[in-house]
């Protein structure tokens, strides 16, 4: 790990009412497990060279339908084992109640505080919903079995959901996630960030006062990112797409296109006042040290690493 600076003061856990600019912002990191032990390893190694951010917690994402259960709680505990605010996210669409039941008792058992309550992708063909159909549906069952034991963030989408009936009703089933007890809000990436200030206003008329922070996707490769983006729905406007499209495979200035973008994108966010950034790190240091770094949030070298 190198030796780094950090700027800003100590990240603060928001809460209900710290919507924008009345707290310092909140830096979040989000990691998906490894499938090996060695994997693991090499995770929290990575982890560590971003632990210069002083991030509030740090998540780790949960497959469709419990298919990472398993990695997905060994990495948390890992992490918890290395003094991390290890976040897990749990979806629950597939799942019974007993199942949801047992994933939360394991984690009151292991004193894990912070959870990313979502209803996951629908797998496609016939399949059973389960217990819960919307992820409202879970948060408030977590509420009912743990009481305020954890701090809920949920997901927002400042683009829409793509299976959203219309943007009102998103929005409206939005604030029901609040409403059944989720704390705060994690957004689904964007690189538009009027969609993300017309959204938080847009929530803000409906009395949502709880913190909606950005997540931030560093661009790594522009194949990758449109394949995403095409699955869940985020837009990457016209004008980036048509500049990525022309680097082709020259890698090195699609990174170094991305990065001013993306730098560029959080710098306004937190000028105006945005409550932090949640960086989707792809288990990578190198893009989102570099983003802060040229944040000023620390002063670092890169260090190049990846885990797969
Ligand atoms: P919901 O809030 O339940 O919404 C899903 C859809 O249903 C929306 O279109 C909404 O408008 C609609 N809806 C909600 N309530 C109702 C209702 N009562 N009646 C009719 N329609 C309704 N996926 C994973 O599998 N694992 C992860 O770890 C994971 N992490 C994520 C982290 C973040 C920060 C984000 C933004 C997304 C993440 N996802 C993850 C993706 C997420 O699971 C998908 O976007 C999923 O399709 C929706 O989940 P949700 O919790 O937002 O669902």
């Amino acid at each position: 790990m190198q030796q780094s600076n950090l700027i800003p003061a100590p990240p603060l856990s928001l809460k209900e009412g710290e919507c924008c600019g009345n707290a310092a912002p909140v830096f979040s990191l989000e990691f998906f497990p490894p499938k090996t032990q060695e994997g693991i390893d090499k995770l929290i190694r990575i982890q560590r060279e971003l632990q210069c951010l002083r991030p509030a917690f740090c998540s780790v994402t949960f497959g469709a339908c419990g298919s990472t259960r398993e990695g997905t709680l060994d990495m948390v505990l890992a992490m918890k084992r290395d003094g991390q605010n290890a976040t897990p996210h749990l979806s629950c669409i597939g799942a019974s109640k007993a199942q949801i039941h047992d994933i939360i008792d394991h984690y009151l058992a292991h004193d894990i505080q912070h959870l990313v309550a979502l209803r996951g992708d629908l797998p496609s063909g016939t399949f059973d919903t389960g217990a819960f159909r919307y992820a409202a549906e879970l948060v408030a069952f977590i509420r009912e079995i743990s009481g305020d034991h954890f701090h809920i963030e949920v997901a927002a989408y400042p683009e829409v959901h793509p299976q959203a009936t219309s943007a009102e009703d998103d929005l409206r089933y939005f604030k029901r996630k609040i409403d059944a007890g989720a704390d705060s809000a994690i957004t689904q990436y964007f690189y538009n960030a009027e969609a993300y200030w017309s959204f938080v206003d847009a929530c803000a008329a409906l009395g949502v006062t709880a913190p909606i922070v950005p997540g931030i996707m560093p661009i790594m490769s522009f194949s990758r990112l449109s394949r995403f983006s095409e699955m869940c729905g985020a837009e990457i406007p016209r004008w980036i797409r048509r500049r990525m499209e022309g680097y082709g495979d020259d890698l090195a200035s699609v990174r170094a296109f991305g990065l001013d973008i993306v730098t560029d994108l959080c710098a306004r966010l937190l000028e105006r006042g945005a409550p932090g950034l949640h960086f989707y790190t792809l288990n990578q240091a190198e893009l989102t040290l570099e983003i802060c770094r040229r944040l000023g949030l620390v002063t670092t070298g890169l260090n190049v690493s990846e885990v797969s």
